[in-house]
């Protein structure tokens, strides 16, 4: 049976800040379709982890492959291809608030264009018809078009992540990020997005990887789980094997640690 290769693949991937190991050998991989959720203490390691992944950090050892192909060190053109192709999604959303929803969402159509570089201002003027039809269908999908000519800082939080959506939708990458995408919403807007994300996955094929905050989420949302405890990954596969041991090596045990924060604390409890 011929196996596709993997969509992003890292092989030791390390990270150092001073003398504080973030990341320390990290392996994996994963393929098209997959819903991976990262769970871990705060200060685990994950948002690094997602960071290294589309180079807004760069790693100190190790590699990271796109499509087999090596973008550990890549720059210029191919840096901002690769910034293009491996989607994020961010708790502050990341839009630019002085402009409309819809052109936030154009501003996915931008590696399409022939001038990728051109200044935010000018962006829209040369965009086509066509490019207009895709990013209405993509607000029609997240369910916010009739905001799309609103500003985009006049929208709640659950709708600005849905406009980020919209945007990633228009830019299709071949991988979404995203790191800790609600933990700015409400328990509702927090669903409705993660239903949107788990849509483009099994619609779309296109796989994500989201930390998480919430194990209950996780456990919800996500087709495979990775642990991480101390910038290393202490459990990976399938949701239905994340048992109380695998949760125990993830969390590791509050009651003997008084680094543990009020947050993991709370998070402990609702697993317990
Ligand atoms: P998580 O996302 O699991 O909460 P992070 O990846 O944010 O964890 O952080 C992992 C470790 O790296 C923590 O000890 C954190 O303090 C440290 N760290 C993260 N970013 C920086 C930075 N820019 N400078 C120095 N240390 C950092």
């Amino acid at each position: 049976m011929v196996v596709d290769p993997p969509i992003l693949r890292i092989e030791k991937l390390s990270k150092h800040y001073g003398g504080v190991v973030a990341l320390d050998g990290v392996s994996g991989q994963i393929r098209e379709g997959e819903r991976v959720a990262i769970i871990g203490r705060s200060g685990a390691g994950k948002s690094t982890l997602l960071r290294c992944l589309n180079r807004l950090n760069d790693a100190t050892g190790g590699a990271v492959y796109l499509r087999e192909r090596d973008v550990t060190h890549v720059q210029g053109a191919r840096l901002r291809g690769l910034r293009h192709d491996v989607g994020m999604i961010f708790q502050q959303f990341n839009l630019v608030g002085r402009l409309t929803v819809l052109q936030n969402v154009l501003v996915g159509r931008l590696r399409f264009s022939a001038a990728p570089h051109v200044h935010l201002g000018s962006v829209f003027r040369w965009m086509g018809r066509a490019d207009q039809e895709l990013a209405i269908e993509a607000l029609r999908r997240v369910g916010i078009e009739e905001q799309a000519g609103k500003r985009a800082d006049e929208l709640s939080g659950g709708q600005q992540q849905r406009v980020a959506i919209a945007r990633l939708l228009c830019q299709q990458p071949s991988v979404i990020l995203a790191d800790e995408p609600i933990a700015s919403l409400d328990p509702r807007s927090a669903e409705a997005v993660m239903r949107l994300l788990a849509d483009i996955t099994e619609r779309d094929g296109i796989p994500l990887m989201v930390n998480l905050h919430h194990i209950d989420v996780a456990r919800r949302f996500a087709t495979r789980v990775i642990g991480m405890h101390a910038g290393r990954i202490v459990f990976d596969g399938p949701v239905g094997d994340l048992c109380d041991d695998a949760v125990s090596r993830i969390y590791g045990d509050s009651r003997h640690d008084a680094r543990v924060s009020p947050e993991d604390e709370s998070e402990r409890r609702s697993i317990a």
